[in-house]
């Protein structure tokens, strides 16, 4: 086996164990594998085991590697985690299946513009900004659930989740309880949360689905600036 595909056991295991020690079925919970900055020949290895969910952070990333990975795999399903500026949300809804990154008024106007123009809707999640950092994406919690409902009822977007990323020098608990109590609140089932780090922690408190890219892949190389 490749190391790819003995990491890929390991963390499935993990989070079956994590999801059935809350009663919670394996089934319930959706790896998606992080490939930002790997290669393609990364992902197929993966893609050779039966994996089919991945996540990329940039839209041009992703467009340099999947395209022809989905060619051969009709079933992949590729999930957008990164930020996402307006002037590509037509190649974002292009491309992926899944956007996970929904954050502002203006984007949302320009992802259902785009759907309605391509024919293609992929599935939305809100992400939420839980630690109110100034740097980081997402929405703050006082503005969800207007937000919320402006993208569901006025726009349509198809609105499944939400997504969130907690400060790096928090504890990541308190906002996997957070988002998943805003999600309840407002009758979305999918809670993107965890990462390699804490995805356990995520599972055992509802993730649907975890992002995880390091804990598979391996340690990436320092981060470039954005071209
Ligand atoms: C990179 C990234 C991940 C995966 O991070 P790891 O710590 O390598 O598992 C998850 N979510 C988002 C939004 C990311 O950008």
């Amino acid at each position: 086996m490749s190391d790819g595909a003995d990491h890929l056991a390991e963390v499935s295991g993990h989070i079956a164990e994590a999801a059935r020690a809350t009663g919670r079925s394996p089934a319930d919970v959706t790896l998606v594998a992080v490939s930002k900055t790997h290669s393609a020949d990364r992902v197929r290895e993966l893609l050779d085991v039966g994996h089919r969910v991945f996540g990329e952070n940039r839209v041009q990333e992703g467009e340099g590697k999947f395209p022809e990975l989905k060619a051969a795999y009709p079933d992949l399903e590729l999930h957008l985690i990164g930020p996402l500026q307006t002037n590509k949300a037509r190649d974002a809804v292009a491309l992926f299946d899944v956007i996970q990154s929904v954050d502002r008024d203006r984007l949302a106007a320009a992802l259902v513009k785009e759907m309605e123009k391509l024919g293609r809707r992929p599935a939305c999640y809100i992400q939420v900004n839980t630690g109110e950092e100034p740097q980081k994406a997402g929405i703050l919690p006082k503005d969800l659930d207007a937000f919320v409902a402006l993208c569901r009822d006025q726009y349509k977007l198809p609105v499944v989740g939400l997504m969130c990323i907690p400060p790096v020098d928090e504890e990541p608990a308190l906002h996997f309880a957070l988002l998943a109590k805003m999600a309840a609140r407002n009758g979305l089932a999918k809670l993107s949360m965890g990462m390699s780090a804490d995805y356990e922690t995520a599972v055992r408190m509802g993730a649907t689905h975890v992002r995880v890219g390091s804990a598979l892949f391996g340690a990436r190389p320092p981060l470039q600036p954005a071209p």
